[in-house]
C-alpha cells in the first residue's frame, strides 16, 4: 500500500534548548503553531485524504520540535483531532519526533491513549562528545534508555541519525553504526548536517571551529551507515534533507552538503564503496596486479551502480588508471558481479 503523510510542523516547541545546528523554522519554512488549531489540523486531514479514503495508508505526522515534551494540554489539543479521524478509519496511524530525554511513561501513556503508534527519537550521533558539542543535553545512554522504554510501550521506534557534526570523525561514525544497530530501531533516517543561518553552528562555521562536510565525504558517510544498517536488517527510509523551495533557493543554507539528489547519490556510492571493497579484497588475497575488471548488472540496476552522470565510471578510471573496467548490462543475473582478471566475485 502507498503511504501518504499529512505532516504538521511543530518548529522547537518543547524543546528545552536551542541545539548548536537546529534551526527548525527555517529549515521547514514555518515559524510558531499559532496556526495549528483543531479546526486546522482538521481540515488539512480532510484535504489530504480527500472525502473518500484511497487505498494510501495515511499518517499524520508531527514533526521539527520535542512532542512529548510539550505542555500536555497543548498535546491533547494538537492530538485530539488525529485521533478523531483515526477512530473514524480517516487515517491509518500517528507519530511525532522527539528527543530521547522525553519518555517518561507520564509522557508515553500519553501518547498511546491518544493512538500514536510511531515515535522517531532524534539521536544524532551516539558519541558523547560529540552530543556535547551539539548542545544536546542528553548522553547515549540515554538513547539507549530510549528505545527500551519505547519498546515497553509497544511504539515503533525510528532513530534520525545526523553525520557530520562538530567532532564527527570516522571513529565516531562508526561507533554510531554499531551501537545503534545494537538497539535494533525499526528504521533510521540519515541527516548529513547542513549549516543553516542563524544557528549556532553557523556562528562557528564563520569563526573557522566549524568545517562542514564535503559532499563527497557527507556520501562516504551516508553510504556506509545506509550499507552498514542494510546489512542488520535496519530500514533506512530517507537520507538527506527533504527538498525545499527554502533550501533550493540556498536563502538560508549557508554551508553543507545540500544535493536534492542525495538518496540517488548514496546509491551510487555504495555501489562504489562496495565495487572497490571487492577489488581491495581481491588484492590482499593474490597480491598480484589487477589487469582487468568486468563490472556486470541486471539493467534494473544500470543507473546505480554506473552513477549519476557516470560518476563510478570516471572515479573508477581516474583512481586506478592501469585497469581496463569494463562496465555491461547483462539481464541473465539479478545481482552485480565483479569479474577481475577472470575471478568472478558477487559485489
Ligand atoms: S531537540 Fe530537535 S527540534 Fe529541538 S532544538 Fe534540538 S534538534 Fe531542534
Amino acid at each position: 500500500m502507498k503511504y501518504g503523510m499529512i505532516p504538521f510542523f511543530i518548529p522547537h516547541v518543547g524543546c528545552p534548548h536551542v541545539c548548536t545546528f537546529c534551526n527548525q523554522s527555517r529549515i521547514t519554512e514555518v515559524s510558531g503553531i499559532g496556526y495549528l488549531t483543531p479546526e486546522y489540523i482538521t481540515s488539512t486531514i480532510q484535504d489530504y485524504v480527500g472525502e473518500s479514503k484511497s487505498d494510501k495508508y495515511w499518517e499524520v505526522c508531527f514533526y521539527g520540535g520535542s512532542f512529548s515534551a510539550i505542555n500536555q494540554d497543548l498535546q491533547r489539543q494538537l492530538l485530539v483531532p488525529a485521533y478523531e479521524a483515526l477512530k473514524e478509519g480517516r487515517i491509518d496511524g500517528i507519530r511525532c519526533s522527539t528527543r530521547p530525554d522525553a519518555v517518561s511513561d507520564r509522557q508515553l501513556e500519553l501518547l498511546r491513549s491518544y493512538g500514536m503508534k510511531t515515535i522517531e527519537l532524534g539521536v544524532q550521533s551516539m558519541d558523547d562528545t560529540v552530543l556535547s558539542l551539539a548542545k544536546r543535553g542528553h548522553t547515549s545512554n540515554d538513547v539507549k534508555l530510549a528505545v527500551k522504554q519505547l519498546r515497553k510501550f509497544g511504539f515503533a521506534v525510528g532513530l534520525q541519525l545526523l553525520p557530520g557534526l562538530l567532532g564527527d570523525s570516522w571513529d565516531t561514525i562508526i561507533k554510531t553504526a554499531i551501537e545503534i544497530s545494537q538497539l535494533k530501531p525499526d528504521f533510521v533516517r540519515i541527516y548529513p548536517v547542513l549549516v543553516i543561518e542563524n544557528t549556532e553552528l553557523a556562528e562557528q562555521y564563520k569563526a573557522g571551529i566549524y568545517e562542514p562536510l564535503s559532499l563527497e565525504r557527507a556520501l562516504q558517510y551516508c553510504a556506509f551507515l545506509k550499507t552498514w544498517f542494510e546489512s542488520h536488517q535496519i530500514v533506512v527510509i530517507r537520507t538527506g534533507l527533504q527538498s525545499t523551495e527554502e533550501l533550493d533557493a540556498g536563502h538560508s543554507l549557508l554551508a553543507g552538503p545540500y544535493e536534492p539528489a542525495m538518496g540517488e547519490l548514496v546509491t551510487n556510492e555504495q555501489w562504489r564503496q562496495s565495487i572497490e571493497h571487492c577489488l581491495d579484497e581481491h588484492t590482499k588475497y593474490f597480491n598480484n596486479r589487477i589487469r582487468a575488471i568486468t563490472i556486470s548488472y541486471p539493467r534494473n540496476l544500470t543507473s546505480k551502480v554506473r552513477g549519476l552522470k557516470k560518476r563510478n565510471l570516471t572515479y573508477f578510471g581516474k583512481t586506478y588508471g592501469n585497469i581496463t573496467f569494463t562496465w555491461r548490462e547483462n539481464n541473465d543475473i539479478d545481482t552485480v558481479q565483479c569479474s577481475i582478471d577472470g575471478m568472478v566475485y558477487v559485489v
